[in-house]
């Protein structure tokens, strides 16, 4: 399928530039940006949306909204992942909601690697590919390594990694077995977010650090476009998200745009952003309005630990946009959700998307849920990748 991308767009000063070519940030925007902080002059895709929504009406397929002439995706498939109804008993006491809300699962650990960062490394990849750029560097916590590691392979591409060292060993094995280059990083998250950008500037590469390649934006919209297909052509009310970086806040917001942009829908979905307690810079940022550090970010929810989330001001105003919530959760709640989800539904979730259900359960009596149908909890990672953090 042919892509309708026209060009990206600076969202902060409107500049324009070609997707043709390699850009990252907006070069007047991103000029002052330092690591440590969240990103600065991020670009966002921008398609021929009246020819997708003519195309749309012959046949409603999500690849046309894809960045990339899905011709140079890499072999192994990504994404299609499964929607499916489920019934959580817990939900059900007492939460307002429950009784006429019906409850989806999006199951995104079923991609390749076993999250959703294998949507914005197809589409990094196939970027690559199209570019006719043999090697593709990016930090992590974790899984985007793991992800870009398994792509990469797949496609036959130079994989770098810039990860902290005490990623779950798990992931770091993942990483490997894939053949990709790992560099531990004594250091946090954003040290080796530093790192990539660094080793981006004197190597011929391309960097997939989160945000920071504006279709790591795109990739993670393609799950929101599923999920109003498999929701039978409905935008759901809600869509509960697990936050770090916020950049599958944002795709998840972008997919409802651009259908919107599109002529297809017309209403947007509430945003609920979950996050661990002490990682929780976006909460904050939209509670008060001001932007500053989590401090001391320590969870066992390691794909949402971030200090300084690259997409912190996108991210509040995707939430602001769709008149959205935040919650914070705690370990102890992550942990019990998970479990709670296991058994209630079969889905084995890592704890940062077991996080989904412990924010839900936390806001389920809010009067702001009272008239939900349709709430998707949208799971991002496998379980199996974290074996360690479950409390039996
Ligand atoms: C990366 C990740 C997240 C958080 O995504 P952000 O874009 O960083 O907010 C959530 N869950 C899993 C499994 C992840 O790998
Ligand atoms: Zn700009």
């Amino acid at each position: 399928m042919k892509s309708y991308l026209t060009k990206y767009r600076c969202i902060e000063c409107g500049k324009e530039f070609d997707p043709n070519e390699l850009h990252y940030l907006c070069d007047e925007c991103g000029r002052d940006y330092l690591p440590g902080m969240p990103l600065k002059g991020v670009l966002e895709a921008v398609f021929n949306y009246e020819e997708i929504g003519r195309k749309w009406k012959q046949n409603p397929d999500p690849l046309l909204f894809s960045a990339v002439n899905s011709k140079f995706y890499p072999p192994l498939p990504v994404g299609n992942t499964p929607f499916f109804r489920v019934n959580i008993p817990g939900l059900k006491s007492g939460g307002t909601a429950s009784n006429y809300t019906k409850l989806w699962i999006k199951f995104d650990g079923l991609n390749p690697s076993g999250s959703y960062k294998d949507r914005a490394s197809q589409l990094v990849v196939a970027d690559a590919l199209q570019k006719g750029i043999k090697e593709i560097v990016t930090a992590s916590t974790g899984n985007a390594a793991c992800s870009l590691a398994c792509l990469g392979a797949s496609a036959g591409l130079k994989v770098v990694i810039f990860a902290p060292q005490n990623a779950p060993p798990a992931k770091l094995i993942q990483i490997q077995v894939h053949n990709a280059e790992l560099h531990k990083i004594d250091g946090s998250y954003d040290d080796a977010f530093k790192a990539a950008l660094e080793y981006t500037k004197t190597h011929n590469c391309m960097c997939r650090n989160t945000g920071y390649h504006p279709l790591t934006i795109d990739g993670k919209k393609s799950a929101g476009i599923e999920i109003y297909v498999q929701n039978g052509y409905k935008v759901p009310d809600w869509i509960v998200i697990p936050v770090g970086d916020g950049v599958i806040l944002t795709g998840i917001y972008k997919a409802f745009l651009d259908l919107k942009k599109a002529g297809i829908t017309e209403k947007m979905p509430h945003l609920l952003c979950v996050q661990a307690e002490s990682s929780d810079a976006i909460t904050s940022y939209w509670e008060t309005g001001i932007y500053h550090d989590a401090e001391n970010p320590i969870t066992i929810a390691d794909s949402i630990k971030v200090k300084t989330p690259a997409l912190a001001h996108w991210s509040v105003k995707a939430l602001k946009e769709t008149d959205g919530k935040c919650i914070r959760v705690s370990d102890k709640e992550i942990q019990e959700a998970q479990l709670e989800l296991a058994k209630e539904t079969g889905v084995f979730s890592e704890p940062s998307s077991s996080a989904t259900l412990a924010g839900l359960k936390k806001v389920v009596n809010h009067s702001w849920l009272k008239d939900a149908k349709d709430i998707v909890l949208l799971i991002t990672g496998h379980g199996l990748k974290d074996p360690g953090a479950v409390k039996l």
